[in-house]
């Protein structure tokens, strides 16, 4: 992609199917990627890095199948700088309407010694061919220097010229480990503005890093030095402390648009229903106080603020908090609405289901309508959701259980299961409390042992007979999965929720099992 016609207009390159969903505890499945990357291009942003090919067969498919079916973003691959990592992104992303192949290389010193041992001249050479041969593939390249934060400015200029030179159109600068400040960040964009021979004929783009807290700062400084592309994730999910986030940088620009004079492509009205929607899939709440999209960000509570609230909005509120997609009142359906209110609904919350995945939750809308009377956004999320899960393949699923509880005696549950050719299996448990009782019940049946390192019951609205929803977090083989899923009986929306991690669990096994030997997985996790 050649730079922008608009000058002033900022390219969002989303990343929270890579960087985001690589953090522990936030990976999705295909369904769950394919719903996001909709709701992506749904949102606008312009560029979507759908993931990390060489990384493992169901990356590879989980990108080419996004190249295939979403359109309107330039759909992105992430590539080592090697022969296989290139030649298996430019696969993936061959079918998309504009893909792009991105290649990163470290070039900070400490990188280049301890984990590259090469010298600058053969990261200059690495580079170089990297980039040449992503041109082979496709006419979008995007290069990264990783770690570029911490790399001397001369050699970081001279690997920014070179990589122009071999035919890169986009130039990104990460922060990969955080460490910059936005001061020091501005002024290394300003030296390669000023001193990279061909810089003006490519998009400069960041990447930034929340270890110290700064990154949408970090990415605000570097577009008042002429950067035009920032690389984000929605909630700001990422490695360790997260990656820049979208909704910060986007409502930034659009509020002091008086001062940045810079645009973009977001339907802004889209961020707080796509924060819901990655917070429900990932089971990762956003902190209360989190702003633009937490639960307080526009809430007003201090007497004095009231009062000039009523007097005059604008008193204290800088943005609307429709603008964002919070709905000033919240509208209720109920066992008398229709299907295409309903639908309407649905579609509005920013799911894409299926006619037949809409009839499914039609009936269940129906069944929850007869225990509980209003039904508000939040029951329609979890049983969109909840059809969602169901198409994910899962390998067993709840034909019915039972559990005792009372005081001074143990309890014990009794599950049954259904496999996916029908077959039904029974076991029963006893345990400390019928949660415990449930899960143990489910081991016994699948077989499969797992670590709950945290578990979590909580109403999704407001009412006495609200829907509760469960969160089941696991460990197994030093990897975090979440479950979640929700029930007006929370006994029930926890067996769910635990089933949903054991049948990740199960499609692990499987995959490993079945792993071609030719995709070897990479040594080094990517983490520009
Ligand atoms: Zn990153």
């Amino acid at each position: 992609m050649a730079a922008p016609s608009d000058p002033n207009r900022v390219v969002i390159f989303d990343t929270t199917l890579r960087d985001g969903e690589q953090s522990p505890g936030c990976s999705m499945n295909p369904g769950e990627k394919m719903e996001m990357a909709r709701a992506l291009a749904d949102l606008g942003v312009d560029v979507i890095e759908a993931g990390f090919p060489i990384a493992s067969p169901g990356d590879f498919e989980s990108v080419r199948a996004i190249a295939r079916e979403v359109r309107g973003p330039i759909i992105c691959g992430l590539a080592r700088c090697n022969p296989a990592d290139i030649d298996r992104a430019a696969e993936a992303v061959r079918d998309a309407a504009r893909g792009r192949i991105h290649v990163f290389l470290a070039t900070s010193a400490i990188h280049r010694e301890f984990k590259l041992r090469m010298t600058p001249a053969e990261v200059v050479k690495r580079a170089v061919e990297g980039v040449k041969r992503a041109r082979g593939h496709c006419a979008d390249v995007e290069f990264s220097p990783e770690d570029a934060a911490r790399t001397e400015l001369d050699f970081l200029t001279e690997v920014v010229e070179k990589a122009i030179e071999a035919g890169a159109t986009t130039l990104n600068i990460p922060d990969t480990v955080g460490y910059a400040t936005p001061a020091h960040y501005a002024a290394v964009i300003r030296h390669l503005k000023t001193h990279a021979r061909g810089i003006d004929g490519v998009v400069l783009s960041v990447h930034c890093h929340d270890d110290l807290g700064m990154a949408v700062a970090n990415s605000l400084a570097a577009l008042g030095e002429g950067a035009r592309q920032v690389e984000c994730t929605i909630n700001g999910i990422g490695e360790r402390a997260g990656n820049t986030a979208l909704e910060e940088v986007v409502m930034a620009l659009r509020t002091r648009q008086d001062f940045y004079g810079l645009t973009t492509g977001i339907n802004t009205r889209l961020l707080y229903p796509l924060s819901r929607k990655l917070s429900h899939i990932t089971g990762m709440a956003v902190q209360r106080n989190k702003a633009i999209v937490g639960q307080n960000a526009f809430a007003h509570e201090a007497g004095i603020h009231q009062d000039g609230m009523l007097k005059e909005r604008s008193t204290y509120e800088i943005m609307k908090p429709e603008d964002v997609g919070i709905p000033r009142t919240e509208l209720v359906l109920g066992k008398h609405s229709g299907r295409h209110a309903l639908k309407q609904r649905v579609a509005d919350l920013g799911y894409h289901l299926t006619d037949e995945q809409l009839n499914r939750l039609f009936d269940e809308f129906k069944a929850l309508a007869d225990k509980k009377k209003d039904i508000y956004d939040a029951d329609i999320e979890a049983l969109a959701e909840n059809q969602l899960q169901a198409g994910a393949g899962n390998t067993w699923t709840l034909a019915g259980f039972t559990s005792t509880a009372g005081t001074g005696s143990q309890t014990s549950a009794a599950v049954s299961l259904r496999l996916a050719d029908g077959r039904v299996e029974r076991d029963a448990a006893v345990g400390n409390g019928p949660i415990d009782a449930l899960f143990k019940a489910v081991n016994r049946i699948t077989g499969i042992e797992v670590k709950v390192v945290d578990y979590r019951v909580r109403a999704v609205t407001q009412e006495i007979d609200a829907q509760g929803e469960a969160q089941v977090e696991i460990e197994y083989k030093g990897k975090l999965s979440r479950g979640r899923a929700v029930s007006v009986d929370v006994i029930e929306a926890s067996a769910l929720a635990y089933l949903e991690v054991i049948n990740r669990v199960a499609s692990r096994q499987l995959r490993d099992r079945l792993k071609p030997t030719d995709h070897v997985a990479p040594e080094v996790v990517p983490v520009i």
